[in-house]
């Protein structure tokens, strides 16, 4: 059976790369698989977090949610530490990947940057929970942006390694040649990987320390105009071809994230802007950004001055995904040969 898993951290300013690279390939899902959309505040405290602006943080994200049109019945939505199947199943993947998997993980490189030893060891060990937060569900399909496909891969090694060092006791509790399903990334689509306003060779983040770097979902129209007007750019118009985009990642940004934006292919918005000048190309940028965003900045305000209400949904949500969680923790224990409760 076919299962959608993905989520998205509560660490501070929802931006336009979430939108476009994450949230908006959620509500598409919806469409035509069951989906669980988690807002992963586990993830989030493997860098310092606020304790009095972590809750909110949380809530925002679930608005944002459904703000963008995900439906909460339909799905599971929910936060991640209110199901503690999820921390229980990482720490069995601790014990499967290796040392040296995680080492590799580039993520872990930026954010721990050059005070490596400082760095938290849940840092260190953040692919082997995102694994656990998908394969808990024994969920077969994820869609992310570009920067989690490293941790997909790794997702997928700890399933079939798992499959492997417990294949016999798998077979033999009747669970057949695997237990968990190999997890695709769903990577696809204009904007896989949407870049800093600042600096067009890195991504686009929460935890950029710029504000200038992103447009927030949050982004009042004033703002979003004073962004995208000091967006670095260069000093060429705009090509008419593709080719006329390499080796310059800003301006080849911008058209990427008009084209995601329209949902149009980038030649689509090079063949109407080619020739024209950034002043005027970033004009229609800002109209196209604020049409997009100012209802979902809108309905995500409404949702928030309702604490209450957010709270239920996720109450809710976390029920019926520990019903899920609960059922596969059972199963790991006994493929692990560990004593439980009956
Ligand atoms: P942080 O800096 O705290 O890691 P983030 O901006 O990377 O924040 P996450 O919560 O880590 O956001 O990621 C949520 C989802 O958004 C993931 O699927 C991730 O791949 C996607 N995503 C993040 N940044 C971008 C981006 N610049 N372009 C496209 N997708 C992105
Ligand atoms: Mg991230």
């Amino acid at each position: 059976e076919e299962l959608v898993f993905s989520g998205v951290q509560p660490t501070g300013n929802l931006h336009l790369g979430n939108y476009l690279g994450a949230i908006s390939r959620f509500v598409t899902m919806q469409e035509n698989y069951s989906c669980i959309y988690c807002v992963v505040d586990l993830h989030a405290i493997t860098v310092p977090q606020d304790p009095r602006l972590l809750k909110d943080q949380i809530r925002e994200v679930t608005a944002a949610f459904i703000a963008a049109g995900i439906d909460p019945k339909k799905n599971i939505v929910f936060n991640q530490s209110q199901v503690p199947q999820h921390a229980e199943l990482a720490w069995v993947f601790n014990c499967v990947a290796r040392m040296g998997w995680l080492s590799r993980m580039t993520q872990f490189k930026e954010k721990a940057g050059k005070d490596r030893e400082n760095a938290s060891v849940g840092l260190f060990a953040y692919p082997t929970l995102m694994a656990a937060d998908i394969l808990v569900y024994r969920a077969t399909h994820v869609p992310v942006g570009d920067d989690q496909k490293q941790h997909l891969e790794l997702s997928r090694d700890i399933a079939q390694k798992f499959n492997n060092d417990w294949a016999e006791m798998i077979a033999e509790l009747g669970h057949g040649a695997e237990y968990f399903p190999q997890p695709e990334p769903l990577i696809q689509g204009p904007a896989t990987r949407i870049m800093s306003l600042r600096d067009g060779t890195k991504k686009m983040s929460k935890s950029d320390p710029s504000d200038y770097s992103r447009i927030n979902l949050t982004d009042n129209a004033d703002t979003i105009a004073q962004k995208v007007r000091k967006a670095k750019t260069d000093p060429e118009p705009l090509p008419g071809a593709l080719e006329g985009l390499e080796g310059r990642p800003e301006a080849d940004n911008l058209v990427g994230i008009f084209a995601a934006l329209r949902d149009m292919p980038r030649q689509s918005v090079l063949d109407e802007f080619g020739g024209a000048q950034f002043s005027t190309f970033k004009g229609a940028l800002v109209d196209l950004a604020v049409e997009t965003l100012a209802p979902i900045a809108g309905e995500m305000r409404r949702l928030t001055a309702d604490p209450g209400h957010i709270d239920a949904i996720l109450a809710d949500g976390a029920g019926r995904a520990e019903a899920i969680a609960s059922k596969t923790m059972n199963d790991v224990r006994d493929i692990l040969g560990f004593v439980r409760r009956p």
